[in-house]
């Protein structure tokens, strides 16, 4: 006789392993279905590999620039296999620990490629003869996949994509990166950190073009001390890999060399087929159509993070597997939030960001005042050497109130979350405590300077 469960997740990612955790915690018998690797692409090759390695090129950067803190020392350089076995040791001890909580939960993992063959029917296909479960309740989870370039199809040793990149044996000496969007510029400081020569392609007019348009020219200013070049409004044409290095040809007629090349132009969610027809899914293009709880238009097959291709992030897909495990195991109805999800790239210097942006409030027709606070004039930033950027804050003001915060500086991604509980502040924010000299004053300072009441600004004439 076939198991049975009450809710069945498929996919171990961002999505699929909370989803798995929460519905056990409301009592629910759960499995897990996952093909490859427990933890899903942001453990194994998205997430948290690329921040092990872009932490490896920081120190390698602050140990070049040590000189200027007045601490002498023998030249630096990449250890590049060290870097990728600390990395790949970081993952491992991470998806053990996670294979572990789940266990712990009482959760059965089944190794394979989990199919719906039709509502509350799971056949999981893995190297022995496959296994039927059954189930009240479906959670898809199943993630996304790097999108190509017609004419420039992955090859996986020249064209590659972010997983390969982050598992190269050997520092390339160039590497053309297509797409100037989150996932390339991270890789770009990486690389350009070790000496790899790196020419960003975008075929927009910035770099991180989803942020408003003095971040993208900031950006491209910090690179260029990096040594990265980035060409914008231009689209790479064509790639030949009979060379090598391979060249790449972009519209205007300039061919540049690279030994690898980077596609990272977005992602896109997947979904079995066999599942979409067996249970007849309605999809939005390759995502899976939900409403705001995460149900499908089947009733009892919910769907959540990549899959559905809302947000592309984590803490996206953490957000939707509370409200589809709320909602599958019959607790509360739960609506995934998404108007207050922080936006994060980690560059250097990093970017965050978290309401609304100048640009969106400007096509709204909102009527707003910017706060600006800049890392060079503040304390601590001075004592690390790391005054580079800026903080704005915008105030609505038609309701008085703050609607959005956008950083790029020195670790900013670990600074947004304070600001999106500055989200709805009012004038109040000067009776707020920071503590002194700390970063977090530059994200006060801009705050207060949207209500006009910075301390470091001379009054207006
Ligand atoms: C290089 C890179 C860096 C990133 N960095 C960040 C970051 O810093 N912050 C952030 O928020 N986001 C980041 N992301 C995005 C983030 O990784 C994804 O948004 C997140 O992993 C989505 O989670 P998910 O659970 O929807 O899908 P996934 O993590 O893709 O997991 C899906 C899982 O489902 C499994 N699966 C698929 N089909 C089946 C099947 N039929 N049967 C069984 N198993 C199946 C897959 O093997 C996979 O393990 C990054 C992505 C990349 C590529």
């Amino acid at each position: 006789m076939a198991e049975r469960f009450d809710v069945v997740i498929i996919g171990s990612g961002p999505g699929g392993y909370p989803a798995a955790i929460r519905c056990a915690q409301r009592g629910a018998s759960v499995a897990v279905v996952e093909k490859q690797l427990i933890g899903g692409v942001c453990l194994n090759c998205g997430c948290i590999p690329s921040k092990a390695l872009l932490a490896s090129a920081h120190t390698l950067l602050t140990v070049k620039n040590a000189a200027m803190m007045g601490v002498d020392v023998a030249e630096a350089s990449p250890n590049w296999p060290k870097m990728q076995a600390r990395k790949d040791a970081i993952v491992a001890g991470f998806r053990k620990g996670m294979t572990s909580i789940m266990q712990a939960n009482k959760i059965k993992i089944f190794e394979g490629r989990g199919i719906a063959v039709g509502p509350g029917k799971i056949k999981v296909e893995a190297d022995s003869t496959p296994t039927e479960i059954e189930t009240e309740k479906i959670i898809i989870a199943t993630g996304s996949e790097p999108i190509e370039i017609e004419g420039i199809p992955f090859d996986g040793q020249t064209v590659i994509s972010s997983k390969e990149t982050l598992e190269l044996q050997q520092i390339p000496k160039s590497m053309v990166i297509v797409g100037g969007g989150v996932i390339g510029c991270g890789m770009a400081c990486i690389y350009a950190a070790m000496g790899t020569k790196v020419t960003i392609v975008e075929t927009l007019n910035r770099l991180i073009p989803a942020e408003d348009k003095w971040v993208g020219a900031l950006i491209e200013r910090e690179f260029k001390k990096l040594g990265i070049e980035a060409i914008t409004n231009q689209k790479v044409t064509s790639v030949d890999r009979t060379r090598r290095p391979a060249k790449v040809t972009i519209e205007s007629g300039r061919a540049i060399d690279a030994e690898k090349v980077l596609l990272s132009v977005g992602r896109r969610a997947v979904c079995d087929k066999e599942t979409i027809d067996a249970l007849g899914l309605k999809m939005n293009g390759a995502a899976i159509a939900v409403s705001e709880k995460m149900e499908t238009n089947v009733a009892g097959v919910y769907a959540i993070g990549d899959a559905v291709g809302t947000t592309y992030l984590a803490h996206g897909a953490f957000a939707e597997a509370e409200a589809a495990a709320a909602n599958a195991t019959d607790g509360d109805e739960k609506i995934a939030d998404y108007s207050l999800i922080p936006r994060a790239v980690y560059t250097f210097p990093e970017i965050a960001s978290v309401g609304k942006s100048e640009e969106a409030c400007k096509d709204e027709g909102l009527d707003i005042s910017v706060g600006k606070a800049f890392f060079k004039n503040n304390g601590r930033s001075a004592a690390h050497n790391e005054t580079v950027g800026q903080i704005s804050a915008i105030k609505d003001n038609a309701t008085n109130k703050i609607i959005g915060v956008t950083m790029v500086g020195t670790r900013v991604t670990e600074l947004i979350a304070t600001a999106r509980a500055l989200i709805g502040s009012t004038e109040k924010i000067t009776e707020m405590s920071f503590p002194h000299p700390t970063v977090s004053e530059v994200l006060k300072e801009s705050v207060e300077d949207a209500f006009g009441l910075s301390l470091n600004k001379p009054p207006k004439a």
